[in-house]
This record gives structure tokens, sequence and C-alpha cells, in this order.
């Protein structure tokens, strides 16, 4: 931390704060200019008590970090990418996973076709919704454990790992019996508890950025997942709210770039929600690609019109195989391999 004092601060003044700083087991060393005084405190600011309460003294005029509070997740930590093995699917380090599928799991028929049509066209993942964070209590809410026992028939069907949500600490034993690998939605990325308890699973943690979630704190939610003991999260973006309202949120790709540069943590990018709209979903799905990303979370829907939620985001099984057939040379061109189902 760096604390600047206000210009002409008395020698007491500077004391009280040195004084402060040894409280907090930093070790203070003055740094003396002509007109004011800058105290660097040397201490592991992840570890001590935060300095940053010193504002409130009259004469201290900043308190600015100079470390990262994320560790585990750093690349300082870990140089190399991570990877993960998910049923056999190596993720992260220069391969390139599609996860796609329904927004909601609705019924067996819609379930098991678009299984089938996202495995023939390249995902090697499915993902599939069975309890939904959905903005409004009116709308439709999931089919819950009727919606997992699909997914797992889905599975049978295609040998496509399962990628599904989950809400609450209560359902993570539940929703881990059927899921390769967790979802963390958008609305739950700093839901402490919830972290904890998708960490204690040992499955692999897919985990959305908030809404209007700082890159940051999407960091810091993956540390604490890192921190319970689990260091399995594939971080997503999926476009934050901003003033801009021509897509229904804002595809944030430097997010994606700053986070490949400072986690070792596979990055992947949701198109869908982040663009709110079929026609968008592939150009975007393209620059994330060109961005660095190490994978893709596709919606997917037989039958997008009457689709339960996210009708208007979802891609017909025929539209996915366009986006699939666009990818595939940016992602060799990226030196990345495509999965394999
Ligand atoms: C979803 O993947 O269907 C979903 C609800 O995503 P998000 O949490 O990003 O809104
Ligand atoms: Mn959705």
């Amino acid at each position: 931390m760096i604390i600047v004092l206000r210009p002409g601060t008395s020698e007491p003044d500077i004391q009280q704060v040195a004084e402060a700083v040894k409280k907090f087991r930093y070790e203070p060393r003055l740094i003396r200019g002509v007109e004011r005084t800058v105290i660097a405190c040397i201490g592991d600011e992840r570890m001590h008590h935060t300095l940053e309460s010193l504002i409130v003294l009259p004469q201290v005029e900043s308190v600015t970090p100079v470390q990262k509070k994320y560790k585990l997740v750093s690349r300082e930590y870990q140089a190399q990418d991570s990877v993960f093995d998910v049923a056999g699917r190596k993720i992260g380090g220069g391969t390139f996973h599609v996860i796609a599928g329904p927004c909601s799991v609705e019924n067996a028929a819609q379930t098991l076709q678009t299984a089938k049509a996202v495995k023939s066209y390249g995902a090697t993942l499915f993902r599939g919704g069975a309890f939904k964070p959905r903005t409004s209590p009116y709308d439709f809410q999931g089919l819950g454990q009727e919606g997992l026992e699909l997914l797992r028939q889905a599975h049978v069907a295609t040998g496509l790992p399962i990628v599904t949500e989950v809400l609450s600490p209560q359902d993570v034993d539940l929703v881990a019996e059927y899921a390769d690998i967790l979802q963390i939605g958008a609305r739950n990325s700093q839901n402490v508890p919830l972290l904890a308890a998708v960490a204690a699973s040992g499955k692999v943690i897919l985990l959305k950025r908030g809404i209007s979630g700082l890159v940051d704190e999407w960091l810091l939610a993956a540390e604490y997942v890192c921190v319970h003991g689990n260091n399995k999260v594939i971080l997503c973006e999926r476009g934050i709210r901003t003033f801009e309202h021509a897509c229904r949120n804002t595809l944030d790709l430097s997010a994606v770039a700053v986070a490949k540069k400072e986690t070792h943590l596979p990055v992947f990018v949701d198109p869908s929600h982040a663009a709110g709209r079929f026609d968008m979903v592939t150009p975007l799905a393209r620059a994330a690609v060109a961005v660095g990303a190490d994978g893709l979370l596709v919606e997917v829907h037989p039958d997008p019109a009457t689709a339960l939620s996210d009708g208007g985001q979802q891609l017909k099984p025929k539209q996915f195989g366009q986006l699939m057939s666009e990818i595939r040379p940016l992602v060799e061109a990226m030196g990345k391999q495509l999965g394999m189902a």
C-alpha cells in the first residue's frame, strides 16, 4: 500500500500514521519529498488487515493498493494454463470446447433432439438449465430434478458431459449427481456460501461474470472457489450491463483479454446472453475466438419461437452448425485444437 500524506503534514502527524501502519503489521517506509511525505507500507496486502481505513485520518490524502487481491488464480502463482479433464475432454491449455444446448430443459423431446443435434455439429459438452435464475418470479423457473433426469437421458443418448446451473447450496449435492460441470450464473457470481458449496463438490465450476461485475470481482469469486480447495474453475464472460441496449448486454472482449493475461484459468465466452438476439450470436462467437477465449457456451433450441426462456437468443440447430463452421478456421488460426466429442 502507498499512503500519500497531505502537503505540510507535521512530524507528529506523520508519526501517527506510521504507528497506525505498524499496528496493522506492515512496515512503514517514509519517503520525504519537498512538500509531502509518502509512506510505502511493506507487507502482504492479502493476509494483513487492510490499511484502507486510514483514509479517515485528516492528514491522509490517499491510500492505494499495489498488490492484486487474488493469488491462487493469478499467473504469478501459476504461469502455465490450467488444464482440467472433464469426462476425457481436456479444457484449457490450447484446446477449444463448445458447450451448447437449450437455455432451459423443457421436455424429453426438446432435450434429446437438441443434444443429438449439437453433438452432430461438433459441440463437446451439453448444457441445459433445470434450475433457472429468472428475473421475474412469474417466468418459467425450470423443471428442477425432473430436468436433471432429462439431462441424464441426453448424456446417455449422446455421451456428452453435462453442464447445468446450481442456484443454492442445498441443491449442490443433488445437481452434482447429474452434472459434470456446475454452472454459477451471473446473478450468483458473488454468492459466497454458494461458491464454497460448489467448491466442496470437487466438480469443475463454470463461473459466469456478474451482470455488473468488475474483472477483479470475477477473479476474486474464482479465488473463493480455489481457497475452498477446488482449483477447477472455468471463467465465463457473458456480457455486462452498460448504457447500450442494441444488444441485451455488452460483450466485454477486453475482460476476456485481461482475464487470459491475469489468470491461468480457462476463459470461455457466452455470446448468447451477451447478444440476447440470435442474429448477433455468431459474430460475437467469432470475436471471442479471436480475442483468445478457450471455449464458448451457446444456447440452442429446436424451435426457439416456443422456448420457455431466452427464445430470442437461441440458435436453431442449423444456425448452430453454421456458427461451428465459421469458428473452425478461426480456432485453427489461433493455434487451438477444437475439442473432440
Ligand atoms: C444461462 O446460462 O442460462 C443463464 C441464466 O446465464 P447468466 O447467468 O449468464 O444470465
Ligand atoms: Mn439463458
